[in-house]
């Protein structure tokens, strides 16, 4: 009897083994398939803004992806955001220590013609935001102008101190003709129970390599890029601060929407309030729409299962009908330059 029982138990763990390892299999077909469910940025309805014969006066921005974005006056440059090393997706999950991809920053700089640098200004400490502005300051001589945080990444990578300004919110920085200001803001609540997603500051100067989650937030701006020309606010994350922009007029809005879809329609009409409506902006552009785990240059929405840009776009141009019907909503075209205010520029 006893050997007969033995058996059997073996007999049924085997099958609960089999049964577990087809569940896990499944499960991970599952995941797969999921990933792979995404929507095509042709189907936001937006198109893309392209702008021919630009004349040598213009005031240019080239989007790099997510929210990095080169402001061009032709004499002088401001970089807001520096992600060009992109953290793979298993690198984001597993937390796999990542550092800066020094070739493809050597190749974006050279590509994109930053050569003139005067200022490299972080919406926010994040990774996606943050990464690679150490290594962007110390190929230039640009100033680093961000948070306490923003400046510990700075140092972590050996930015020279006379490089880095802590910035004074609310003060008016001049770079040639720019002025850049930072109004502090709020980081969208987008963790998974509606939280600020790896929230608290970095302390401490970071050193490479670290996972992902040692950039933290360290405060968000809204950041005012001014010129004679124009004006143009920057919100890397969708989080906003009630009145905050009340006494700023801008042209152009450069709208961070990651995971606005997570928080509904209603927060997205506020968030458009707060930053459109107020200010008085006649052209926006979304930016940080895509997948962040891909290549530097690759547009690619990310699963439908985490966030919907083409649900989030037809949100957004029924709040811009609602509320701001002449102001135009716009896709940013990747690593082309764009004439920000092309009713101001005097030909060339
Ligand atoms: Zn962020």
């Amino acid at each position: 009897m006893p050997k007969v029982a033995i058996q059997d138990v073996r007999r049924y763990a085997k099958r609960t083994a089999a049964i577990i390892v087809g569940l896990l299999a499944l499960l991970a077909a599952l995941a797969t398939w999921a990933w792979h469910q995404r929507a095509d940025i042709v189907d936001s309805g937006l198109h893309p803004q392209v702008t021919d014969g630009l004349p040598d006066t213009a005031v240019t921005v080239t989007w790099l992806g997510i929210s990095m974005l080169l402001f061009d006056d032709g004499e002088t440059q401001i970089l807001v955001d520096g992600f060009v090393s992109r953290p793979t997706l298993l690198e984001s999950l597993t937390g796999r220590p990542v550092t800066c991809d020094a070739p493809m920053i050597n190749y974006v700089m050279d590509e994109y013609g930053m050569n003139r640098l005067a200022a490299i200004v972080p919406t926010h400490s994040h990774y996606d935001h943050a990464m690679d502005v150490g290594a962007i300051a110390n190929r230039s001589s640009a100033s680093i102008l961000g948070s306490e945080s923003t400046a510990n990444i700075a140092r972590g990578y050996g930015v020279p101190e006379d490089q880095i300004v802590v910035a004074e919110p609310g003060t008016q920085y001049g770079f040639g003709d720019f002025t850049v200001t930072l109004i502090p803001s709020v980081h969208a609540p987008i963790g998974l129970r509606g939280e600020v997603p790896l929230a608290g500051t970095v302390d401490e100067p970071l050193e490479l390599p670290a996972p992902i989650t040692a950039w933290r937030e360290g405060g968000s701006f809204s950041i005012i890029v001014s010129h004679p020309q124009g004006t143009t606010i920057v919100q890397g994350s969708a989080g906003y601060r009630e009145g905050a922009l009340d006494n700023v007029q801008a042209d152009v809005v450069m709208l961070g929407v990651a995971l606005l879809g997570s928080l509904g329609r209603d927060y997205a009409e506020r968030y458009w309030q707060a930053l459109v409506t107020s200010t008085g902006a006649m052209r926006v552009f979304p930016v940080h729409f895509e997948d962040q785990t891909r290549p530097f240059g690759e547009i690619v929405l990310p699963p439908k299962l985490i966030d919907n840009f083409v649900r989030t776009a037809t949100w957004l141009q029924a709040i811009r009908d609602t509320w701001d019907r002449d102001t135009q909503l716009l896709l940013p075209s990747f690593g082309q330059r764009l004439a920000l205010y092309p009713e101001q520029a005097p030909d060339a």
